[in-house]
């Protein structure tokens, strides 16, 4: 391979090693069979993951396909619903949450709960925009963690080639990810939300916002979080509507 194309190829591993690091690992999440039939036939591989993050491009209703009735990590024993997520299949936005709660699970949508009804308050009241119509809204993980605890990073390894098929078939010209887990995986590396909220960085060519999660300005609503979250999606509209002309 060209030294051109292999260093940012070799940065990006080296980011993502790092960010597993991060979350714990000790050694690399990969199953086996992911790469058995990978010289005779990619495209028949049965693999019960998608093949890897430069995987073809799907139809979100392939992908939800692929997913079946998931039982790749250990979140499938305890949920009611799979969430695999909610809005126009293609929309320019696209929210990326860390996980459902109970009433999420309950009704396999996302953010349907009070971190939820504030969401679509910050995309109603302070975008102007429709939540259904406008935006398509998900998560790193599609299954309830129990007790609504942290995804953990096999959860997380598990479910997230899911979500880069999802963001590859959509094709956002924004990626909003709310709150630390989401930056996290999304940019395979240890974020610190509090200081790197309302930086733009990038996700596969596709513009990647980075705010704090509905449930933190629940949690914690001081003015300045809420301004801060403003702001961010104020950069984010200003960018949507340059994508547009
Ligand atoms: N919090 C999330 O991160 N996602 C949901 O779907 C609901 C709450």
């Amino acid at each position: 391979m060209e030294t051109f194309k292999r260093e940012p190829l070799l940065r990006e591993l080296k980011n993502y090693l790092i960010h597993l690091k991060d979350l714990g690992y000790t050694e690399i999440p990969c199953e086996a069979d992911l790469f058995a039939n990978a010289e005779i036939a990619p495209q028949q591989s049965h693999s019960s993951t998608p093949s890897n993050e430069m995987a073809k491009n799907k139809s979100l209703i392939a992908v939800q396909e692929e997913l079946g009735d998931c039982t790749r990590c250990k979140l499938s024993k305890g949920r009611k619903n799979i969430v695999f997520g909610s809005g126009n299949p293609n929309a320019d936005l696209v929210f990326v949450g860390e996980g459902p709660g109970a009433d999420e699970d309950e009704q396999g949508l996302p953010f349907v709960g009070r971190a939820g009804k504030k969401l679509t308050e910050i995309i109603e009241k302070g975008m102007g925009l429709n939540r259904e119509k406008d935006t398509y809204i998900c998560n790193i993980v599609k299954c309830r963690p129990p007790g609504n605890r942290d995804p953990e990073p096999d959860e997380i390894a598990a479910c997230k080639p899911f979500l880069i098929q999802q963001l590859k078939a959509i094709k956002p010209k924004v990626i909003v990810a709310l709150g630390k887990p989401a930056s996290s995986t999304l940019l395979g590396r240890n974020v610190p939300i509090v200081k790197e909220r309302g930086t733009w960085h990038e996700y596969e060519g596709i513009k990647l916002m980075l705010t704090f999660h509905p449930a933190y300005l629940i949690r914690f609503p001081t003015l300045e979080n809420r301004r801060a979250v403003h702001d961010d999606v104020k950069k984010v509209l200003k960018v949507l509507k340059e994508s547009q002309r």
